[in-house]
């Protein structure tokens, strides 16, 4: 309010308790200039930048949406019990994945620790707190198969159990035995495996193995959500972060009841366990489920159309440049959404592509892409409305001043 505004103001206003009782602060408060907001990001001289890369941790991933940022800073108001806010978000969330049970984890690296956690405990509290030492346990096996061995299985081995690495269905089935815990599948290789989803579950429902699939970023489809609880997969882990978009240390665990019951032992706010170092609050819980509830329900295909019209932005944009070729591909299983790479003849546009990844990186705005080997990849799902436009501008830029050389 403007000071005469003021002075109008208070000359009509009643005469009333409120402002009068306190006199002064009302008036103080109202004719204070708005403070302004303290710029963090500014202040300790952070690059911030437009993401034509994609969800990639070291990037911070994705940005919230607004009503996921209200969520938390509503709720970061006021005090619940951490465990009624697991049980009636988990709820919720496994409603909409068609499953028993979920809970939030603090990532899906965590859902996977949690998960096979739960499985090798059950509600033993001896066995909860025994973990990473599971020499003393029946079971303390996990099977993998060979292509599906890659970095992800460090969060199982961190429950202290042993992978058995097999190949066929023949080399499974042989590998089954009183040591086995559990049947562990990732889902963005499932190609590269020689046992498919379904003939990987119907072996572990025959000898009754529970199994756990990872599909950290294999949303979208939205279906996915829910398509491998439907197959028969016990337990699913999920990155709460990528194109889900809520809080960036938030994942999903859904499956069974009782092994969700289980993993939650392993988890704060129980302590004494190996769990207790993923914290997941309020705030992440709540934000993760709105992101959960509006990711579901917003209209896929629209995305779709809006995600194909930034691509054609860029695409058309840098392919005047005499040399320069697009290709847009959408990878089939994780981070399925579309992707440019720009490649150019470089006896025409005279740059290494790490030498455009770099003028872009420097630029203002700053840009962050993918590639550098033999072109740039540039993904257009986490830009905001209206960045594909500087991103087609200055690769446009660049890819030119290379091409006048
Ligand atoms: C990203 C990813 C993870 C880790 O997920 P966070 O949510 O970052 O903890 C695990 N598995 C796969 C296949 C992933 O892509």
């Amino acid at each position: 309010m403007k000071r005469r505004d003021l002075i109008k103001y208070l000359s009509v206003a009643p005469i009333a308790g409120a402002a009068v009782g306190t006199g002064m602060p009302f008036v103080a408060e109202a004719a204070a200039p708005a403070k302004a907001k303290r710029d963090v990001i500014k202040e300790l001289g952070l690059r911030t930048f437009i993401n034509a890369a994609g969800t990639y941790t070291t990037m911070t991933a994705s940005l919230m949406h607004e009503e996921v940022v209200d969520t938390i800073n509503e709720s970061a108001k006021h005090f619940v019990m951490i465990n009624d806010v697991q049980d009636k978000v988990g709820e919720k969330i496994a409603a909409i994945c068609h499953a028993e049970s979920a809970m939030v984890t603090a990532g899906c690296w965590s859902a996977l620790v949690l998960g096979t956690a739960g499985v090798l405990t059950r509600m033993d509290r001896k066995k909860v707190a025994l973990l990473p030492d599971v020499s003393s346990f029946d079971k303390n096996e996990v099977i993998v198969q060979k292509s599906h061995n890659v970095g992800y299985v460090h969060a199982l081995t961190n429950t202290g159990i042993k992978p058995v690495v097999v190949e066929t269905a023949e080399e499974l089935e042989r590998a089954i035995g009183p040591k086995t815990a559990m049947m562990y599948f990732l889902n963005a290789v499932a190609p590269e495996g020689k046992i498919q989803h379904q003939e990987f579950v119907a072996i572990a429902k025959k000898h009754n193995i529970p199994t756990l699939i990872d599909i950290a970023a294999d949303i979208p489809p939205v279906e996915n959500l829910w398509k491998y609880t439907d197959m028969g997969f016990d337990l699913t882990c999920i990155s709460g972060g990528k194109a889900i978009r809520g809080p960036q240390s938030a994942g999903l665990l859904i499956g069974k009841k009782d092994l969700i019951a289980a993993a939650r032992l392993s988890a704060p706010p129980s302590g004494g366990n190996i769990g207790r170092g993923m914290k997941v609050n309020k705030e992440e819980i709540l934000g993760m489920y709105v992101a959960l509830d509006k990711y579901v329900n917003q209209d896929h295909e629209k995305e779709q159309r809006e995600w194909d019209a930034q691509v054609a932005t860029i695409t058309n944009a840098v392919k005047k440049v005499d040399g320069v070729t697009t290709a847009v591909t959408v990878p089939p299983i994780a981070n399925h959404t579309p992707k440019i790479t720009v490649s150019w003849d470089q006896t025409k546009v005279k740059a290494t592509p790490r030498a455009i990844m770099k003028a872009l990186q420097d630029g203002n705005p700053s840009i962050e892409t993918m590639g550098g080997r033999d072109g740039i990849d540039i993904t257009v799902f986490m830009l905001k409305p209206g960045e594909e436009k500087i991103v087609a501008k200055r690769l446009q830029e660049e890819l030119a001043k290379a091409a006048a050389v």
